[in-house]
């Protein structure tokens, strides 16, 4: 298959060679009918003078023709290409140039008819035209020129349009070497840079994700093409590399749990434990924890993929938020902790129902786990262009380089695991994942010892 640039630069030198061959076509033919339209023109100029010249030569005193002097004007007019023949005004031949030298005459003729049709494709033949020779307005006979017509070229003539045409040759065909190098190099100053990205392209197709292409040659569509290029593997890196990470995460929250199953497994199975119902709930804990894993991950997939549908209505946002509260009301009874409510008014708020409660149930349990004593606070407000949630507890908190890891995958402070609370790190993924999908943002701000605020902001016409 023929090359980009091997492509681009016949085109080039084809578009090239074409216009300069129809520009010289062009030019030759112009100049060309130009040229023999100025010669028709000299020649009946000359013919004129010639017949005032011939006149000249009569002599009033003898009321003849000097023929000696008509002689050799005649002979040096023929070689100019003017068979000229001199009669009197009686009809009698005064000189003639064929009669006076028969071979010379033909010699021209032929010379200029080989020079009209061989060099110049010009067809024609010797016409006569004739002029009336008078002295002091009284006619003293007749002038007869035959040319080749409609027009014929001197030696002179013929060399400066030979010369004309040889020009156009030489600066066309320098013109087109040129165009042609020029060609080349466009070309290739254009291919390369779609070469380079193709090959950057390959070796990213062949697993080389760290392959990246220049974007600083080109015009603008090649940057682009380099730097989509690069965006790509870019793309494919990190995607690659979050896949070994959640991979490497996955098998790391799921290794110790399995591990300590399996042991007390074998244990009961040995003899070497008594299966009491005490172990067998602790198992069965165990197992349950592992499941909601399970189901946080396969809940976060779902949402992480990019066509996430949410089915959006109107929810009035005071009794999802009531709702949420209420059914964690006998937990937070249970550890001795005060859980309520602040809404002004009802607020409503254009968004997915069951994504909404799923974002209130993870952050009051988490308010609920990583709180021992006091309170939560679950507040709601809006303003004209957003809808304010607020959960708020008086737990364990957390330290402020926590902060920015809390929304990441598998995170869990120290203090978390230390709690054994159960959980995975998943939770604040999941929230965040929804509250962006909703057009909304999600905060934390919080102190070891004092408590935590999640703050989520939602606009309330989400798009
Ligand atoms: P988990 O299931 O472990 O709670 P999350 O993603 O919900 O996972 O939370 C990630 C981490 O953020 C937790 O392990 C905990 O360290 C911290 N965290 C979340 N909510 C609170 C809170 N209300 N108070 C203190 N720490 C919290």
């Amino acid at each position: 298959m023929i090359s980009l640039r091997n492509r681009l630069a016949l085109s080039y030198a084809l578009f090239i060679c074409v216009s300069v061959l129809v520009m010289g076509f062009i030019i030759n033919r112009f100049a060309e009918k130009l040229f023999s339209a100025f010669v028709t023109e000299n020649i009946n100029t000359e013919s004129r003078e010639i017949a005032d010249t011939i006149a000249e030569q009569w002599d009033p005193n003898t009321g003849s023709f000097d023929v000696i002097s008509v002689e050799a004007m005649g002979m040096y007019f023929v070689h100019q290409g003017y068979i000229v023949s001199v009669v009197d005004i009686k009809g009698e031949i005064v000189w003639d140039a064929r009669a006076c030298d028969m071979q010379q005459c033909a010699m021209v003729i032929n010379e200029i008819i080989d020079r009209m049709e061989n060099e110049f494709g010009v067809g024609g033949s010797f016409q006569t035209n004739q002029y009336h020779l008078a002295y002091q307005d009284v006619p003293i006979g007749f002038l007869n020129i035959d040319t080749y017509g409609p027009f014929f070229y001197s030696k002179t003539e013929s060399a400066f349009l030979s010369g004309l045409n040889n020009f156009l040759l030489v600066s066309g065909g320098i013109f087109i070497i040129l165009s042609i190098l020029l060609s080349v190099f466009l070309a290739a100053e254009i291919s390369r840079p779609v070469l380079r990205a193709s090959e950057a392209a390959r070796r990213i197709a062949c697993g080389e994700l760290s392959a990246r292409v220049s974007d600083r040659y080109g015009t603008r569509e090649l940057r682009e093409l380099s730097r989509s290029v690069n965006d790509l593997a870019a793309a494919l890196e990190n995607g690659e590399r979050w896949q070994k990470q959640l991979t490497a995460d996955i098998a790391h929250e799921l290794r110790t749990p399995l591990t300590c199953l399996q042991g007390n497994m074998e244990a009961m199975i040995d003899g070497v434990w008594e299966p009491t119902a005490e172990r067998l709930s602790s198992a069965y804990e165990e197992i349950s924890r592992l499941n909601k894993l399970v189901e946080d991950l396969n809940r976060l997939s779902i949402l992480e993929q990019k066509n996430l549908i949410l089915h959006k209505t109107e929810c009035d946002l005071t009794k999802l938020a009531g709702a949420a509260v209420e059914r964690f009301r006998p937990a937070a009874l249970e550890k001795g902790i005060e859980i309520k409510l602040l809404s002004p008014a009802v607020i409503t708020v254009n968004a997915d129902y069951d994504r909404l409660t799923q974002v209130f149930t993870n952050l009051i349990s988490n308010a609920l786990k990583y709180t021992d004593l006091g309170s939560i606070t679950v507040t709601l407000s809006e303003t004209q262009q957003y809808c304010e949630v607020s959960v708020a507890d008086t737990g364990i908190g957390m330290e402020a380089d926590e902060l920015p890891h809390i929304f990441e995958r598998f995170y869990r402070s120290d203090k978390s695991r230390n709690r054994n609370t159960g959980g995975a790190g998943i939770g604040l993924s999941i929230v965040q994942t929804i509250v962006n999908a909703h057009g909304g943002q999600i905060q934390a701000e919080s102190r070891t010892g004092k408590g935590s605020v999640f703050m989520v902001r939602l606009p309330r016409e989400v798009l």
